[in-house]
């Protein structure tokens, strides 16, 4: 509505009418606007701006809220990430890199400014903002080298611009929309202790800043949009508040303005009982007391800023989700309800190590803990948990591992004098290690939390390397391998049902991980359809793993990635040479995969290799499996009868429809005959596109030897077109078809009838094909016989419970196959229903867009399901 309504007259629709009202008629009047009503805080995240729709949602968000509001924003979407790498490839001297990050950041801002905002002046005004931010960047590079080491402030500064042009495209949007709005400067409005890439606020001098610049602005029915994350230094520089920033600058606004509601909008449904990328089974918390969140936030779970509550003050704090913005989401507020729950959340911060002081001298002399903290706090190292055994044997403490080194140095030099005097043994460190919270307000009071903690994990063999509870009894925080950090995560918040809190509403809406095993012609083919955005609701690709290493990212490939890995091995090169990629065994990489609880995970295995082992052990760690590639159910039984085992006993599931008909519905027919009670007697079929179309040629009456050199140029062979005419290909969807119906053999004990002649199978291709006219007398002769009788060359498989055959015959008028033409495959199922008159299907059995297509099929039944 505040589209036709151009500035100030809104009217107040529900309770807090009294103020705007006056607010308003004071406005009328001319005199002095004082009290403003308290206001609504709306933050949007990176993930609310990931591209223009979203921005739209984001816009009307606000358009259609309450008033008086003020937005925050975060930079969009991977923008900080962005430019962080850019800073790293200017000090590395990666020119060429950090033009084209500008360039490409330049382009997406300018895309959302265009997409907001109407041809005119204001849309001209904002992208000369662009262009300056961007334009300063671009002429980086040719500054003097020196000039480019870059300090933390100059990296605060290149940041900055990621949030201060999403605020000003923000408040251009809203002032489209009709809205009347302004772009406030973060510098205007929160002050900072001015530490650079981890600023402080000052509280009292950001109050009184923000209510200066802020309440004129809300008393005249503007919307402030404020750029997070960024603050001022006492000469008013621009800082970052920290990596997730603009929680805080919501929460601090809030306070400030002493807000009615701050209102988070994430890409979560809510705080949620523990980090869903680790639980699957994370949970919606309806309430969380704002001490409970507090620790959770400092404790690791990523969804807040850790300092962001600590301006809390009384305004209510909502965590929302921002694609479904009619849900409620979290609230974050003094009170307390639950209590069934003792335990409400837990979170884990990864990176951790410890660092012990331990020696016989430190027994009862007062101020060892003091002198130890004393030099860590010297060093500007966070301790995330702090443990002293009552002997006073040892003290330890967690601290980032990067600051390890710094820690043991600044120890052994405050205990420099107790070393030397063998009081103080010394200090060690243990790497690799994450801390992980344990948080309820309802632990106080209730025993047996930190048993039922540890014996949950007891069973699993998790070691726990150190414990710590405080006094309030709100948190227990304990030490454990980094690599066991997720099973710990999973069985703690299993032990205490918190899939269950508040009615459990799932965590996510639904959605399908799927990871590329392979990605050539296929994989690439298969992953350009999975990336449409059509897609994207229900199927992300998060990984692609090839024989290099992998690719992973947890929140899905972009079409854009698609396209550069698909160039990548285009190039001959490997997945992992992507940015973020990683260098690894396939092994690794599935357990590296694992390791990051995905959504409904599904593993496709577009390979030609064994990757049997490997396909195993992805259903041990939760995976569904997808198969293109005939290998690993056509080899040995043990093998097949592995990979079904691990299925059946995982409560996994297994689609592999293209490995038998590329994407024709051959086993999905197969698998409803079934369903519906038939029983099949036997399935024959012409499998083999490429003999297909070889056979066709030879009876349209041309020699073999050109049919075949036909069938290479236009690319239906393999490289070597024996491993077509042995059968070997057609003898294993064979197989697979005949497991299906119980056939107990080994792949050797079906009859294969190669068509190469011995004397040809060993010599090299070249020779090969040389010689191949020789063959053409006896193709004719074969040809001649077969007319002779009215009959025609097809080369079949015939599988039955107890016997496969796989060989080159003549059909006759009786045949399905008489009139099967070209690259087609075909496949007949004679059942007790279809005994006279089989049921037949036909239709290209390979290319890849067909074969994609297939596989796809599979993955969305099982994303469906
Ligand atoms: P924003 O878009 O506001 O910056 P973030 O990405 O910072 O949002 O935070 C949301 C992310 O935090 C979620 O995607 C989720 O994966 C992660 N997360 C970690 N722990 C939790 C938790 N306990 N509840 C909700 N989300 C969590
Ligand atoms: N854009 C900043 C970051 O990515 C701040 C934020 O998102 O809150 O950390
Ligand atoms: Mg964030």
């Amino acid at each position: 509505m505040s589209r036709f309504l151009p500035t100030a007259g809104r009217i107040p629709v529900s309770g807090e009418g009294h103020a705007r009202l006056k607010a308003r008629w004071e406005r009328k009047t001319g005199k002095r606007s004082r009290p403003v009503a308290p206001p609504s805080i709306h933050k949007f995240g990176g993930a609310s701006l990931r591209d223009a729709g979203a921005l739209a949602h984001a816009l009307s968000i606000v358009e259609s809220g309450d008033r008086p509001a003020v937005v925050v924003v975060s930079a969009f979407a991977g923008v900080t990430d962005a430019l962080l790498e850019l800073a790293g490839d200017l000090s590395r001297g990666n020119d060429a890199a950090v033009r084209r990050t500008a360039a490409d950041l330049q382009k997406r801002y300018e895309r959302s400014a265009s997409a907001v905002v109407a041809a005119g002046a204001a849309r001209q005004n904002l992208l000369a903002h662009v262009r300056r931010a961007f334009g300063e960047l671009e002429a980086l590079p040719s500054a003097p080298r020196m000039l480019r080491e870059l300090s933390p402030r100059s990296i605060d500064h290149l940041l900055a611009a990621g949030e201060d042009l999403a605020a000003r495209i923000f408040s251009a949007g809203l002032a489209a929309r009709g809205v009347r709005s302004e772009y406030v400067s973060a510098l205007d409005v929160i002050a900072t202790d001015g530490r650079p890439g981890q600023a402080s606020p000052d509280l009292a001098s950001t109050d009184r800043r923000a209510r200066a610049r802020l309440r004129p602005l809300l008393s005249n029915g503007a919307v402030p949009v404020v750029p997070g994350f960024l603050g001022a230094d006492a000469e008013g520089r621009v800082v970052t508040l920290g990596r997730g920033g603009s929680d805080l600058t919501a929460t601090l606004l809030g306070r400030s303005l002493a807000a009615r509601s701050v209102i988070l909008w994430k890409d979560v449904r809510g705080f949620l009982t523990a980090d869903p990328r680790v639980v699957p089974d994370a949970r919606v918390i309806p309430q969380l007391n704002v001490r409970e969140a507090a620790e959770l936030a400092y404790y690791g779970a990523k969804v807040l800023h850790p300092r962001a509550l600590i301006p809390a003050g009384r305004a209510r704090i909502f965590v929302r989700p921002f694609d479904s913005s009619d849900e409620p989401g979290t609230e974050i507020s003094g009170r307390r309800t639950l209590e069934r729950y003792p335990v409400k959340a837990l979170s884990a911060i990864p990176g951790q190590a410890l660092v012990t002081v331990t020696g016989n001298g430190m027994l009862g002399v007062p101020g060892i803990a003091a002198r130890t903290f004393g030099a860590l706090h010297r060093e500007g190292i966070s301790v995330s948990l702090i443990s002293q055994a009552s002997s006073e044997h040892s003290i330890c403490a967690g601290i980032p591992e990067a600051q390890a080194d710094a820690a043991q140095k600044s120890l052994l030099e405050a205990f420099r004098e107790e070393v030397s005097r063998r009081e103080v043994d010394g200090v060690e460190v243990l790497r690799g290690l994450a801390t992980i919270s344990v948080v309820g307000l309802g632990m106080a009071g209730t025993p047996g939390i930190a048993a039922r903690v540890f014996n949950a994990l007891a069973p699993a063999g998790i070691n726990v390397v150190a414990i710590a509870q405080g006094s309030s009894e709100l948190n227990i925080s304990f030490v454990v391998e980094a690599t066991r950090s997720g099973e710990a995560q999973r069985r703690i918040h299993d032990a205490f049902q918190l899939s269950k809190i508040g009615g459990g509403r799932a965590s996510a809406f639904a959605h399908t991980d799927v990871v590329l095993l392979g990605f050539g012609q296929v994989g690439r083919t298969l992953a350009g359809l999975i990336v449409r955005p059509s897609r994207r609701a229900k199927l992300r690709l998060v990984g692609a793993i090839d024989r290099g290493g992998y690719v992973f990212r947890p929140s899905g490939l972009s079409s854009r990635d698609v396209k550069d890995l698909a160039a990548l091995k285009a190039g001959a090169r490997s997945v992992s040479e992507k940015a973020r990629g990683v260098v690894a065994g396939a092994r690794e990489a599935i357990a590296a995969l694992a390791e990051h609880a995905l959504s409904r995970p599904i593993l496709v295995d577009v390979t030609a290799g064994k990757t049997g082992p490997l396909l195993e052990e992805a259903v041990a760690s939760g995976f569904d499996l997808v198969l293109a590639n005939k290998r690993p159910l056509s080899g040995p039984r043990g093998q097949a009868e592995k990979i079904e085992h691990a299925i059946r006993e995982g409560g996994r599931r297994l689609r592999f429809e293209a490995t038998v008909g590329a994407g024709l519905p051959i086993l999905d027919t197969y698998r409803k005959l079934v369903e519906s009670g038939d029983r099949i007697v036997k399935i024959e079929g012409c499998l083999s596109g490429t003999l297909g179309f070889l056979l066709s040629e030879i009876e349209a009456g041309r020699p073999f030897s050109r049919s075949l050199r036909e069938a290479i140029g236009r690319g239906y062979t393999e490289p070597d077109p024996r491993d077509d005419l042995s059968g070997a290909d057609v003898g294993r969807k064979a197989v697979i078809l005949g497991r299906l119906l119980g056939f107990r053999g080994e792949p050797e004990e079906v009859a294969v009838e190669s068509l190469v002649p011995a004397a040809f199978r060993r010599m090299p291709l070249a020779r090969f094909l040389e010689r191949l006219p020789e063959l053409d007398p006896e193709w004719a002769a074969r040809l001649a016989r077969a007319r002779s009788r009215e009959r025609r060359l097809r080369y079949v498989a015939t599988v039955t419970r107890p016997k496969i055959r796989v060989r080159l015959v003549e059909v006759g008028p009786g045949s399905p196959f008489v009139g099967l033409r070209g690259t087609d495959n075909q496949v007949a199922f004679t059942t007790l229903r279809y005994r006279a008159n089989p049921l037949v299907i036909q239709g290209p059995g390979a290319g890849l867009a067909v074969t994609a297509a297939g596989i796809l099929n599979d993955v969305l039944e099982l994303a469906g399901g």
